[in-house]
């Protein structure tokens, strides 16, 4: 899965954590304003809408340890 793909299926941050590996805390995310439907748990979450520069090193290591 892409980084760009991760924020455009409407994930909440434990499913990216689950499906990347990534370890990404709340701080290394900006979400919608509002809690929304995730797209993987269906949980109502706080959905992620990007990644801040320290969100962006992890998904990419996590990349790299695969
Ligand atoms: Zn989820």
């Amino acid at each position: 899965m892409s980084r760009t793909s991760i924020v455009h299926r409407q994930l909440c941050r434990e499913c990216i954590n689950v499906q990347t590996g990534a370890r990404l805390i709340p701080r290394d995310c900006r979400y919608w304003h509002y809690p929304a439907p995730c797209s993987c748990c269906g949980e109502i979450r706080h959905i992620v809408t990007g990644v801040t520069l320290t969100g962006r090193w992890k998904l990419f290591r996590s990349r790299l340890m695969e």
